[in-house]
C-alpha cells in the first residue's frame, strides 16, 4: 500500500471535472457518458472545509466520540471521512492512511480510509 493511499476516481474528458467516487451515470457537470471518463487518481491529500463530532452512532464500532471531516482532496473532489488525532480545525491540512476494518463474510479483512493532520 502507498502512504497516502490513492483514490481511484475519474476525469470527463470534456470538462477535465475530476470526480470521486467514479460515477457511474455520467458526468455530473457536462453530461458526458461514463464511457468517456479516464482513470483518475487521486492522492489522500487535503484540506479540512469542515469537521463535525459524532457522539452517538448506530454502530459498535468506530467508537464515539469520533471526528468527521468534510475534505477537500489536492485534485478537487470533496469527501467525508473520520479524521482522527487532536487538532483538526478547518483549513487543516490531512493526508489519508488505511485501517483494518471489518471481515466480509468469506473472512477478508476490509480497510477503512481515515484522514490524520499532517504539518
Ligand atoms: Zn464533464
Amino acid at each position: 500500500m502507498t502512504d497516502p493511499p490513492i483514490m481511484v476516481g475519474h476525469r470527463c474528458v470534456t470538462c477535465k471535472r475530476v470526480a470521486f467516487p467514479p460515477d457511474p451515470y455520467g458526468c455530473e457537470k457536462c453530461g458526458s457518458p461514463a464511457s468517456t471518463f479516464e482513470h483518475w487518481d487521486l492522492e489522500a491529500r487535503g484540506s479540512v472545509q469542515a469537521v463535525a463530532t459524532v457522539h452517538r452512532h448506530h454502530r459498535p464500532t468506530p467508537v464515539t466520540p469520533f471526528m468527521v471531516g468534510v475534505i477537500e482532496l489536492v485534485g478537487g473532489p470533496v469527501v467525508k471521512a473520520i479524521v482522527v488525532g487532536g487538532g483538526v480545525v478547518v483549513g487543516s491540512a490531512v493526508e489519508g492512511f488505511l485501517v483494518p476494518d471489518e471481515e466480509d463474510d468469506d473472512g477478508n479483512v476490509m480497510v477503512d480510509l481515515r484522514f490524520r493532520v499532517v504539518q
